[in-house]
């Protein structure tokens, strides 16, 4: 059997001292795509903080392993390195830094990484166009600072720009369908799909359902109180969907 791309073994993590994460456990494996649902504050933006080495988020138990290495004890730069990418649900404005050159520089720290030629200014243009087709945005985004009084959407629709440029191993999209009309919507769903391939993963974080009409997944999840407490089919959505999220509460109290 070939060797998950991701593998989370009773992962606990705390933030400023309170526990978040109590003990999850994910497992995806090349050529899937995995959603996460659940209610707002259940852990979903926590566990990509984690996976990814956000510096706020202290791991207290628990193994992350990605492509058979101990991630955790990997920097947060070295993950990207490595080839974990995360759309961020709220992405930053950096002022005073041109969009181009934050993906040329990134684009470039990969190759440099993986021991392949650097492209400069030129070649990077000519590769950038090609990636703008992914998701139908206008080079004139290019030449804006990052993110910088980009609409709602269109800061989403620039996280998978990135994407498409970095071609990630393993991509965490966290609401990247929140803000977005249901155009842009389709357009970042036909991107996310276009970049999916059979030795690549992706795991999707969403509140609704609509998402996964458009990027379908092999696996669902739903998180509740910082654990996995539900997993199946894309049809798990539909009946989320329809019974809302306090069904899980009831499911609980039930007797068996
Ligand atoms: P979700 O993405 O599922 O809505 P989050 O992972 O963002 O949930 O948050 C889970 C819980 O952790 C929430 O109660 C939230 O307030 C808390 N939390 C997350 N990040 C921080 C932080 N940096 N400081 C304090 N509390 C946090
Ligand atoms: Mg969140």
């Amino acid at each position: 059997m070939t060797q998950p791309i991701l593998s989370i073994r009773n992962l606990s993590a705390s933030v400023e001292g309170t526990p978040i994460l109590k003990g999850l456990n994910l497992e995806v494996n090349a050529g899937e795509t995995h959603a996460i649902m659940g209610r707002n504050g259940s852990g979903k933006s926590t566990l990509s903080k984690v996976i990814t080495g956000h510096p706020d988020y202290e791991v207290t138990g628990g193994e992350v392993i990605y492509q058979g290495q101990d991630l955790l004890e990997k920097e947060p730069h070295e993950r990207a390195l490595m080839g974990i990418f995360l759309a961020f649900q709220y992405p930053l404005e950096i002022p005073g830094v041109s969009n181009l050159d934050f993906l040329r520089i990134a684009y470039n720290a990969k190759c440099k990484y993986l021991g392949l030629e650097e492209l400069d200014a030129f070649d990077f243009e000519d590769l950038i166009q090609e990636k703008l087709e992914v998701v139908k945005m206008n080079s004139a985004f290019l030449d804006r600072s990052l993110n910088e009084g980009f609409s709602g959407g269109e800061k989403k629709r620039n996280e998978i720009l990135q994407m498409a440029v970095l071609e990630p191993n393993l991509s965490i999209l966290d609401e990247i369908d929140s803000g977005l009309d249901i155009d842009a919507l389709r357009i970042v769903s036909e991107g996310v799909n276009t970049l999916k391939r059979p030795d690549n993963a992706g795991i999707v974080i969403t509140h609704y359902q609509r998402l996964l009409n458009y990027i379908i997944p092999d696996q669902i999840h739903v998180m509740q109180e910082g654990r996995i407490v539900l997993s199946g089919g894309k049809e798990l959505a539909l009946e989320l969907e329809e019974k809302g999220y306090d069904f899980l509460d009831e499911a609980a109290l039930a007797p068996v």
